[in-house]
């Protein structure tokens, strides 16, 4: 038997959470928040259940639920989804990004992908034989050389893959780097994957850069959204993707055999509760409000950091502190001090030896205080 990932370990989200139950830590390591979805939203699905919403959805997704997005996108971004033929719903937004790739990337196909990067991009590139070509960020300011993209691309290239706002960096893609990646792709064949999981989460008054805007990406972008980010829920693995038709149906065609539809109850909820705008638009401020508290806490202890523009991730620089490895001092951290963050060198293979560790914030004030106070003793 040969492994078809041998390099690829457990995931790092696994690794920390399971660590930090473990030695009875603060877990600011895998990003979920630590309080309730609405209320509102959880009655609604129970009684999605006892209305008998048990059964198979439609493989696309509940159609209500489209809907809503389509109105949503057309609200927010002034642009068309066809609820029928452009949007599916997915088990999170990793069953959307796995379809996406699964349904385009053959063998030796290259797809570009920014590094620091989400952990699952890249094995997902590998298991359909195709081609990781990486762009290692700046580690101080996360841009994006688009000279140096423009360079890598090839007839090979199928795919590029971005994500804005920015796992696990909180840096953001401006309006001036969609339109320079839309220059680079027009006229080319060159699929587009748009990870916008955190397009509710952005500070300091910044607009969200949605591929959707620009007509040159929306044509050829498969875009992947996640309901767990958006509504506090990501126990529940609801997402969904947007395409146009020609590439959604290839979409569909490999999303009936991965999980053929997803969630029912959820679905049905997260139609109604996607109706009210204010569920979503008041998530900017919510989440400012917990990234200034958390700063503001810290702002004196050892730690350095530039604020983070957008997620709920903050990246805390600890080149004062020690000389350790970033894995090596989020493990001593979590048995010793009682507090888990990621260790993102894990996002670069282990390739760069950055003293940064990444902290979620989502968590209720009472608990960022808690962090705070453990991270001022370092
Ligand atoms: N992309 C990024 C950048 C993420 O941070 C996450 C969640 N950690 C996902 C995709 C996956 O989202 P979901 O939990 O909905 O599968
Ligand atoms: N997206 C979350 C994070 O970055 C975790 C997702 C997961 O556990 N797979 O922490």
């Amino acid at each position: 038997f040969v492994s078809k990932l041998p390099e690829v370990p457990t995931s790092i989200f696994s690794v920390m959470s399971t660590l930090a139950i473990k030695h009875n830590a603060l877990n600011l390591s895998q990003g979920f928040p630590n309080f309730e979805s609405d209320s509102k939203l959880i009655e609604a699905v129970n009684k999605a259940m006892n209305d008998g919403k048990n059964q198979y959805a439609p493989m696309p997704g509940v159609f209500s639920l489209r809907k809503a997005i389509a109105t949503k996108m057309e609200n927010l971004y002034g642009v068309s989804y066809n609820p029928e033929t452009e949007i599916t719903i997915t088990a999170g937004a990793t069953q959307a990004i796995f379809t996406a790739i699964a349904a385009t990337i053959k063998k030796d196909d290259e797809v570009i992908i920014f590094k620091p990067a989400y952990d699952s991009y890249e094995p997902t590139i590998q298991l359909f034989g195709g081609k990781t070509i990486a762009v290692q960020l700046n580690p101080e300011d996360f841009k994006i050389d688009w000279k140096l993209v423009k360079g890598l691309i090839s007839d090979k290239t199928k795919m590029i893959i971005i994500n804005t706002p920015h796992n696990p960096s909180g840096r953001i893609l401006t309006k001036q780097d969609m339109l320079q990646l839309e220059t680079l792709l027009k006229n080319t064949n060159i699929i587009l994957l748009s990870d916008e999981v955190y397009e509710h989460i952005i500070f300091d008054g910044e607009q969200h850069q949605s591929a959707a805007l620009f007509p040159a990406l929306a044509e050829r972008a498969f875009i992947t959204a996640s309901f767990g980010k958006t509504f506090h829920n990501t126990g529940w693995k609801v997402g969904y993707c947007l395409a146009p038709k020609e590439l959604m149906d290839e979409f569909r065609k490999v999303h009936q055999f991965n999980v053929f539809s997803v969630n029912h109850p959820t679905q049905v909820a997260l139609a109604e509760h996607l109706k009210t705008p204010n569920n979503y638009l008041e998530l900017n401020s919510f989440y400012q409000q917990k990234r200034d508290l958390f700063l503001s806490l810290i702002k004196d202890s050892k730690f350095e950091f530039i604020p983070s523009k957008g997620t709920y991730f903050q990246l805390l620089n600890f080149k004062n502190i020690t000389d350790e490895s970033d894995y090596d001092f989020a493990v001593r951290l979590t048995q010793e001090q009682k507090i888990a963050a990621i260790p993102i060198s894990v996002f670069n293979q282990h390739k760069l030896d950055t003293k940064v560790l990444r902290f979620c914030f989502a968590k209720t004030d009472e608990t960022l205080k808690q962090a705070a106070s453990i991270l001022n003793s370092i």
